[in-house]
């Protein structure tokens, strides 16, 4: 049996393969003495591990281990995926949201960082909690999906109130910024995490759109935890990313790349 792990700020990320078979599972990093204790009762596997917590996890257990850079071991990873789903990429840039944003170039032969940003999906549970005192992370991905942004975002055509705008009218000017003018109405809970949301995807996909700018590649693959059962933020990065011309690609269970890849790398 090999075990790969990627033991993250928020989530440890686990993919086993046994004959050929591989199963994936997440456990919060809360519980990873919970995740020390499962392996230690297996007496036999090839057990590989990355990510900021590895060194803590390698320690509480019993079994020898093999370490992986978790920026190797997340681009091995997405290039199996890939393949593994017929997507054939000569450059792209992937952008993993976890906990925070961490962007790379990559091609067929190896990967660089090319960037990153804070927004990600801890600013997701952070401010979502500041905003609504929702913490728990299903409560705040649901109550996003009804919200709506109007009231609280700035668009370049609220700017132009019916004049000629020079960029789309649908661009958001100002992040936050439509909330004075609104002051006396409600702000429900919806339409705050619709708009935590918008500025956490808006901001991944700028910084990623740059780099891909910058590397001349027209492909942003997306991969990450924040994307679990978050389709919102999902759409927001896929029409903001197809809106500068470039093309998104969400590969499935791709948040377990830096787990896969830490087996093979
Ligand atoms: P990391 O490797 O930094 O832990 P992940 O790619 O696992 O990053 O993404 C972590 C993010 O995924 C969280 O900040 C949160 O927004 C989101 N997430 C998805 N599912 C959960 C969950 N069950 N509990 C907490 N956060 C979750």
């Amino acid at each position: 049996m090999k075990i790969g792990i990627d033991a993250g700020g928020t989530l440890i990320k686990v993919v086993t393969e046994t004959n050929n078979k591989r199963t994936f599972k997440k456990w919060l990093t809360t519980q990873i003495d919970q995740v020390a204790e499962w392996l230690n009762h297996i007496d036999k596997a090839d057990i590989s591990i990355t990510g900021g917590k590895a060194q803590y996890l390698d320690s509480i257990i019993k079994h020898n281990v093999k370490r992986s850079i978790e920026f190797e071991a997340t681009y091995t990873g997405i290039q199996i995926l890939l393949k593994e789903h017929d997507i054939h990429l000569d450059t792209y840039i992937f952008s993993n949201v976890g906990t925070g944003t961490s962007i790379h170039y990559a091609t067929a032969q190896n990967q660089e960082r090319a960037g990153g940003t804070g927004a990600g999906g801890g600013m997701i549970q952070g401010l979502g909690y500041l905003l609504t005192q929702i913490s728990d992370y299903e409560e705040l991905v649901q109550t996003a999906i009804n919200g709506d942004r109007d009231k609280i975002d700035l668009k370049v055509k609220h700017i132009y109130k019916g004049d000629k705008t020079p960029i789309s009218g649908d661009l958001t000017a100002a992040n936050f910024g439509h909330v004075l003018q609104n002051i006396h109405d409600d702000f429900p809970n919806a339409d705050r995490l619709a708009a935590l949301m918008g500025i956490v995807g808006e901001t991944v996909t700028t910084v990623s759109i740059h780099a891909a700018k910058q590397f001349k590649t027209e492909n942003v693959v997306y991969i990450g935890s924040s994307f679990v059962n978050n389709d919102l933020l999902r759409n927001i990065v896929v029409d903001y990313t197809i809106l500068r011309g470039l093309n998104p690609y969400f590969i499935e269970n791709g948040e377990f790349s830096g787990a896969l890849g830490s087996i093979y790398c």
